[in-house]
């Protein structure tokens, strides 16, 4: 906490004081009242410092959880998250800086193709993204399965390489919102993960640090989302879209189903090879509608369109003029990859030393996906992390999914299963039966967007 100027206090004595004015803090919170401004800025600048225990912040952070914030606080927590690191400066330059985020969920390769799109559109994109955690893949991770490319992009290299190609795609790094990085670690093992408040505040503290003028965000629910109702999530969008746009940057939220993966893969490599196979023209109809939703409402926002059906075609027309295909080449490649070992790399079918089919016990028609099975399955396989020392394995995962409405004859594939092992293989496939459901007629089609 910050103290008036002219009182020096020193070692032991300061230490009590900040801990007794942190704990009425706590107190506050926890007896409902509102937290000032100046409050919070201080204790999210000591907390940073390492100026304020983890199982004090843990009682804060439980209290917000059940107490909530309300907009001025949040507001508060957001700027000073934000103000605890460096804030990425461009140049000036006629291309707008935008990005999008989205929640988290299973399949969702949206960002890789996105990205090399919105900068064949004139965007500058600063894309910082997060691991997975979880079942919930994370785009670090699947850039990570690219042969030479890294993710550790100094800020200074990150405006750089933005200003001169259009696009980066970077993890958060120490001079970044270290803010976030020290609560998010605390709230993921004190269950206090889902607050909107929190939520809001740790998301957007990272947006508004790379500095952007528009933001679009893809909030999911479902059995594999945060939000597992549309409710809460409408909430929480809500929220981010509210405050980002008191913030001064324009922003608005798509809702989208994560009751059944996006696309047909699941999986750190094979999703970029789905990525890719989308940037050539291949993709999957549900990952196409949300890369062109993305792109054409921050096209809308940045008033580079007059309106959303000029925005989709312009979109679609770039994504088939073969340039984000080009442009990802450009930028895999400035971030190091080997384009020689990543076409090599993209040539076999699979990557994984043993891979598995899942076929369909009798005929019918697909009524049921199920994301957060599939999830578990993919992270057990060894695709995503159960503590934060998982080391992964990109080739893992499964791929050609049968989805809602597809319909099917007995000994169809249901899905492929990429495993290290065939041990691994066969008790993946005996968990992923109970992912599919089977009906005699086409279910009514679920929309992805609601
Ligand atoms: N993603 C984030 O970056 N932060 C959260 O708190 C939740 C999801």
């Amino acid at each position: 906490m910050g103290f008036p100027k002219g009182i020096t206090l020193r070692g032991e004595v300061f230490h009590a004081v900040l801990r007794m004015n942190f704990l009425s803090l706590i107190e506050s919170k926890r007896d409902g009242h509102e937290l000032l401004p100046e409050a919070i800025a201080g204790f999210v600048r000591d907390f940073t410092a390492g100026r304020i225990p983890d199982y004090q912040m843990a009682a804060l952070l439980m209290a917000i959880c059940f107490r909530g914030m309300s907009s001025v606080e949040t507001r508060a927590l957001t700027l000073a998250m934000r103000d605890s690191g460096e804030v990425l400066a461009f140049p000036d330059d006629p291309r707008p800086i935008v990005d999008k985020h989205s929640t988290g969920g299973v399949g969702d390769k949206v960002s890789l193709p996105l990205a090399p799109l919105l900068a064949c559109l004139g965007f500058r994109v600063p894309m910082i993204s997060g691991r997975g955690l979880g079942i919930t893949g994370g785009t670090l991770d699947k850039l990570e399965s690219i042969p030479g490319l890294t993710t550790e992009l100094e800020p200074k290299r990150l405006v750089e390489q933005v200003q001169r190609i259009g696009v980066a795609m970077g993890g958060q790094t120490e001079s970044m919102v270290p803010a976030d990085k020290k609560l998010y670690a605390l709230r993921d093992v004190t269950g206090t993960v889902p607050s909107v408040p929190l939520i809001t505040a740790s998301i957007l503290s990272k947006k508004l640090a790379e500095g952007l003028q528009a933001l679009v965000m893809d909030v999911k629910f479902g059995c594999a989302a945060f939000m597992r109702t549309e409710f809460d999530a409408r909430a929480l969008a809500d929220s981010i879209v509210s405050l980002a746009e008191a913030c001064g940057v324009r922003a608005q939220a798509l809702l989208t189903d994560m009751n059944t993966p996006l696309g047909r893969a699941v999986g750190n490599w094979l999703e970029v090879k789905e990525a890719i196979d989308f940037l050539e023209g291949r993709g999957p109809n549900d990952l196409n509608a949300l890369v062109i939703e993305c792109a054409a409402r921050l096209l809308v926002l940045a008033e580079r369109a007059r309106d959303m059906a000029d925005a989709r075609a312009a979109a679609t027309s770039c994504l088939a003029s073969g340039a984000p295909r080009r442009k990802w080449d450009e930028l895999i490649a400035a971030q190091g990859a080997d384009l020689g070992a990543f076409g090599s790399q993209l040539a076999p079918d699979h990557t994984a030393p043993v891979v598995a089919e899942l076929t369909a016990p009798r005929g019918g028609f697909i009524s049921r996906c199920d994301a957060r099975i599939i999830g578990e399955v993919v992270r057990d396989l060894g695709g995503g992390r159960l503590t934060r020392e998982t080391v992964l394995n990109p080739a893992v995962g499964v791929d050609r999914l049968a989805k809602p409405g597809d319909q099917i004859k007995s000994g169809d594939v249901l899905c492929r299963i990429h495993a290290g092992t065939a041990n691994d293989a066969d008790a993946a496939r005996a968990r992923l039966m109970s992912a599919f459901e089977l009906a005699d007629f086409r279910p009514a089609a679920k929309p992805l967007f609601a």
